[in-house]
């Protein structure tokens, strides 16, 4: 089971970020978006500063997570020689720290400033082409060091990141429950942890109950127990538990509608629908079904695909062949998919269930 080694989340955790980074080194390279270090970026310069750690490097020019951006980066890396690359913001911003990180051969340290991504605690880079196309996945050999989220900051951002980090989170537990089926049918790799899999548990159980007092809170400026517990169920819960489990159709079924070129849409958004046709293909019980969906619809999570554009008969037939037979997380299904019940399941989405 992979993890950070520290993960500190509450009211001024950012003021944390000096002290707990100190035992990589007094130089840091810190990397981030233009929103994301107008907000924390003196929180950031304060708390290193007063525990004696050099800003050797500071980009907050991060917009996408491409080679071109990382390379650049790894450049400045090189000359300025930093202990440690700490990444500020969203998911783009910390991916592209943490492969900044990798090639320079020093820890990763995130600080979270919105709540869309799960990419904080996990060692994956999801890498794009300059226009928001996905090109690929990859996976750095070690987890960011210390994650830093600091609710305050997170509490203040907009709600919309909130519910589609949740959409997303929402996948991680149909998604490793089909994967450890899978392991253990297939006998083909470890099995996952009990741990990984009480993990997507809890975080599901977090979402069904706090989610959306959660996100009305946040609506109306108020901090409370509920925004805390849906920060930890995102950041935490969900990224141990997909990295430590695996994707399967719900995100197979995500890269192949955007493969289309016919589909638009927030990931967090789009995998959300995807987890209610994983659940329909896995034929679980009418009632958790529609205890998800009714979720889905109150948090104003889109359960029609023409919500993300209406993709042609014939795109649909590429987007449901690529999940059943060409992606990578098809493999993390029991059974070998067919293209035709993916459809199928769609289509039973598309009727309301
Ligand atoms: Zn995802």
């Amino acid at each position: 089971m992979v993890t950070p080694s520290l993960y500190l989340q509450g009211k001024g955790a950012i003021y944390y970020l000096g002290q707990k980074a100190f035992q990589y080194g007094d130089k840091a390279f810190v990397i981030g978006g233009a929103t994301a270090l107008s907000v924390a970026g003196e929180r950031v310069k304060k708390s290193l500063s007063s525990n004696g750690i050099d800003i050797v490097g500071w980009n907050d020019s991060v917009k996408e997570c491409t080679h071109v951006a990382m390379n650049r980066l790894i450049e400045e890396g090189k000359h300025a020689k930093p202990h440690f690359v700490i990444g500020v913001g969203g998911g783009r911003a910390i991916d592209t720290a943490k492969g900044v990180a990798w090639k320079l051969k020093v820890p990763a340290i995130s600080v979270g400033t919105q709540c869309a991504t799960n990419a904080d605690t996990s060692s994956e880079v999801v890498v794009y082409t300059e226009d928001h196309k996905y090109l690929q996945t990859l996976i750095a050999p070690t987890n960011p060091v210390l994650v830093i989220e600091d609710t305050e900051i997170l509490a203040k951002a907009p709600v919309k990141y909130m519910v589609r980090g949740m959409g997303d989170a929402l996948s991680c537990k149909f998604e490793g429950e089909a994967f450890a089926k899978a392991r253990e049918k297939k006998k083909d790799g470890a099995v996952p942890t009990m741990a990984a899999l009480a993990l997507g548990e809890a975080c599901f159980k977090s979402l069904m109950e706090h989610g959306l007092k959660a996100v009305k809170d946040m609506r109306n400026g108020i901090h409370s127990t509920e925004v805390e517990e849906i920060i930890e169920a995102i950041k935490l819960a969900s990224g141990m538990a997909f990295e430590n489990t695996g994707c399967a159709l719900a995100h197979a079924l995500h890269n192949g509608l955007m493969k289309t070129g016919q589909i638009k849409g927030e990931h967090g958004e789009i995998v959300a629908y995807t987890t209610i046709v994983q659940m329909v293909y896995e034929k679980r019980p009418r009632d958790e079904i529609k205890q998800v969906v009714s979720w889905c619809d109150s948090l104003g999570l889109p359960m029609r695909l023409k919500a993300f554009g209406e993709p042609s008969k014939a795109a649909l037939r590429m987007a449901v062949e690529h999940a059943a037979e060409k992606d990578m997380d098809s493999k993390n299904m029991p059974e070998r998919m067919k293209p035709a019940d993916i459809l199928d399941a769609i289509d039973k989405v598309e009727r309301g269930i």
